[in-house]
């Protein structure tokens, strides 16, 4: 069973699948932070912190950030008062090592996962979804220009700003992204089924019937409090 505040998952799949969306749905269901590293260093990088001046030619050319840079920003996140009891981590683990060592960070703190969601869709659907993504600066919040439209466009529902298409969402970098998603990510499907904690769920739908399909694989949907809690 999974208590409010106390899911511990990773989600895994393809750039532009809705990890997203669906992270930021699933943590808020479960009362649990979440925590995507790609927003993490978005935010870095606009700050220009020395992570963000690290990070910002890699993630512009699509490629990856180094483990042991990512593995410290997470162990270091992962620390904090609000992550202590469950998190959804998104963009997180992207490499075996990456993997291993969150496998490490859990088992200091007498954790363990509830489970590796893998969200996945055909190539084709996820190039589309990509192509037509924008993105709120301010609140990190996804949209689709034809798929999930903002009430005005170009603005951000939640706090007004006007949306911007990522430096990394263009068409040269979308394959890039997926080419090492295929090389590097999609082993950690194999190493989370190994150990049973794999959790598929089909991702070409609305955003609404994939975040209904998450519920229904989760344990006790999220919404049993743990009386300890209350
Ligand atoms: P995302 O928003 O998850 O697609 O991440 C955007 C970019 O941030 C990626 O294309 C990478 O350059 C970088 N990034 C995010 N998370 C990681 C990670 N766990 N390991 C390495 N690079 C990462």
């Amino acid at each position: 069973m999974i208590a409010l505040g106390q899911v511990k998952l990773v989600l895994l799949g393809p750039p532009g699948v809705g990890k997203g969306t669906q992270g930021a749905r699933v943590a808020a269901h479960f009362s649990a932070p979440h925590i995507s590293t790609g927003a993490m260093l978005r935010e870095a990088v606009d700050r220009g912190t020395p992570l963000g001046r690290k990070a910002k030619a890699i993630m512009e050319r699509g490629e990856l950030v180094p483990d042991d840079v990512m593995i410290g920003v997470v162990a270091e996140r992962l620390a904090q008062a609000d992550a202590r009891a469950g998190f959804v981590l998104d963009g997180f683990p992207r490499t075996v090592p990456q993997a291993e060592a969150l496998d490490r960070i859990a088992r200091e703190r007498g954790h363990h996962l509830d489970g590796a969601l893998l969200i996945d869709a055909p190539v084709e659907t996820i190039v589309a979804r990509l192509a037509g993504r924008r993105t709120c600066p301010r609140c990190s919040r996804n949209y689709h220009v034809s798929m999930e439209p903002p009430r005005r466009e170009g603005v951000c529902d939640a706090d007004g700003a006007a949306l911007v298409q990522r430096e990394d969402d263009r068409e040269e970098t979308i394959r890039e992204r997926l080419n090492l998603y295929c090389h590097k990510t999609a082993p950690l499907v194999a190493y989370y089924r190994g150990r049973h904690e794999l959790i598929e769920v089909a991702g070409d739908a609305s955003p609404d019937e994939v975040f209904a399909r998450i519920i229904t694989r989760l344990p006790e949907n999220g919404r049993v409090p743990d009386p300890a809690r209350l």
